[in-house]
């Protein structure tokens, strides 16, 4: 029993194999040799399916038939396209499909142009130009990305298919430059006493951490409420703690304080620029003669007639302030530039006089226009602060002619007394260094008292003489 049983499962077993083999091989049906299901392409190729063969019959016997092919694929696409293949004969009908996928595993292309020399530890560098551009997406410059390692910055840039392109130089990591504070308007600010002190601003720009402004701390007090000279200072640090500091100077000067005196009506204020030279002490002599009161606006750089400033003080005439260097181009760049000068020739005569001297003149007078050539509206400006921080500049309203017309002390002696009117201030430019000027003033002051007229030196209190600004 045992054994029948057994026998018959073979028998089963081997008919059902036989079945399958017959079927396969020798049975008519429809089918295809050699199909695969799946291929990659990568984009923009060209895609060319393959040809199939779809028989009809056994295995070894095959009538090729024609088929029908469904579905595109789209090589300019990335993505999964399907194709099938249909036949039909007689009563067999096949389909076949097939999935091809269109993918990208070109590397971007990764070009980094430029010296590394300095790189930030954050990886900033200046001069590098980087370009990312890859095959399917295009320009892709912006995904780049690095980082730094070690002493290398590494660049590394994906495309949307994940196909990555690295590159990394060997550079010399540092940061040892501070911020720049660049401080709004000028670094030395004047004001007068009760006036209102107000920041100007600054930008502060580090190199490697960009717009540090909102870091910047200022320390340091301005009292507008009293006389004296204020330090602000503006500190900033980078990340990497290079310190920047810059200062402010903030000057506070007494209020003008004086009026405009009333005008004489027969008064003469001989004035005498660029002094003091080798003919003032002459000229001093004659002035003495005659008890005659001037005004000189003095300049520093003669350091050989020192002693003449006291002895103009001293013998009651002003020493008024001209200039320390009556360098144009220095002076005219800017109200610190021409506030320094003034401070400096200001200082001078205080060290031989003891006077703090606010009686200026400007060099080429209030109305020159050569101080365009170093700022524009320069005359502008500084008529206003000087006046506002308690000095008192004069122009002039007679030229005597001797600063180039002529050097002919009867030119002079004619071109004075015969602009010389009563009423008006009557403020005469002379220059105390030529000596055919000094040879006038004796006749000039004969002219004067002959005829009524007085002699004073200018003052804080004298009519205000003003030319028109130009500039
Ligand atoms: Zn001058």
């Amino acid at each position: 029993m045992k054994n029948k049983g057994f026998l018959l499962i073979l028998l089963i077993s081997f008919s059902f194999l036989f079945s399958l083999f017959y079927v396969n091989y020798y049975a008519s049906n429809i089918y295809v040799n050699d199909f695969n299901d799946y291929e990659k392409i990568e984009v923009f190729n060209k895609y060319k399916d393959k040809k199939i063969n779809v028989c009809y019959g056994t295995k070894f016997n095959c009538k090729k038939i024609n088929y029908k092919l469904k579905g595109t694929v789209n090589t300019k696409r990335l993505g999964t396209y399907t194709l099938t293949y249909i036949a039909d004969y007689k009563d067999a009908h096949l389909t076949k499909s097939k999935k091809v996928t269109v993918v990208d595993t070109k590397k971007p292309e990764l070009v980094i142009e430029g010296s590394f020399a300095n790189v930030c530890p954050n990886g900033k560098t200046e001069n590098v130009k980087i370009t990312a551009t890859d095959n399917y997406d295009g320009d892709i410059s912006d995904k780049v990305k690095y980082k730094i390692k070690d002493n290398k910055i590494i660049y590394k840039v994906s495309d949307s298919s994940g196909n990555t392109t690295r590159k990394e130089f060997d550079v010399n990591i540092m940061d040892n430059k501070g911020p720049t504070i660049i401080l709004n308007e000028e670094n030395i600010i004047y004001l007068s006493v009760g006036s209102k002190y107000k920041e100007p601003g600054y930008v502060a720009v580090d190199d490697c951490d960009g717009n540090v402004t909102e870091n910047v701390k200022v320390t340091g007090n301005v009292d507008t409420s009293k006389k004296g000279t204020y330090e602000l200072i503006y500190s900033v640090s980078d990340e990497y703690g290079n310190e920047t500091r810059v200062n402010r100077i903030v000057k506070v000067f007494p209020k003008n304080k004086y009026k405009a005196g009333e005008l004489g009506s027969k008064v003469i204020y001989l004035t005498f620029d660029d002094g003091p030279g080798a003919h003032t002490a002459r000229l001093l002599d004659i002035l003495k003669k005659y008890d005659v009161k001037v005004t000189f606006f003095v300049t520093g750089y003669n350091n050989n007639y020192n002693d003449l400033l006291k002895r103009e003080a001293d013998e009651g005439h002003t020493v008024g302030l001209h200039s320390y260097t009556h360098n144009y181009g220095l002076i005219y760049a800017g109200i610190d530039a021409y506030m320094e000068d003034l401070l400096k020739i200001q200082n001078k005569v205080k060290e031989h006089t003891e006077i703090e001297s606010t009686v200026i003149r400007f060099p080429g007078g209030s109305s020159n226009t050569i101080s365009r050539k170093y700022r524009t509206m320069i005359m502008t400006d500084l008529t206003k602060k000087v006046e506002e921080i308690g000095f008192r500049y004069f122009d002039w309203t007679i030229m005597s002619g001797d600063a180039g017309n002529t050097k002919d002390p009867n030119k002079i002696v004619e071109n004075v007394t015969s602009s010389i009117k009563e009423g008006e201030p009557n403020v005469v430019l002379m220059h105390d260094i030529k000596s055919y000027t000094v040879d006038s003033v004796e006749r000039i002051i004969e002219f004067g008292l002959a005829n009524g007229y007085t002699f004073a030196p200018l003052t804080m209190d004298s009519p205000v003489v003003h030319q028109h600004v130009n500039n």
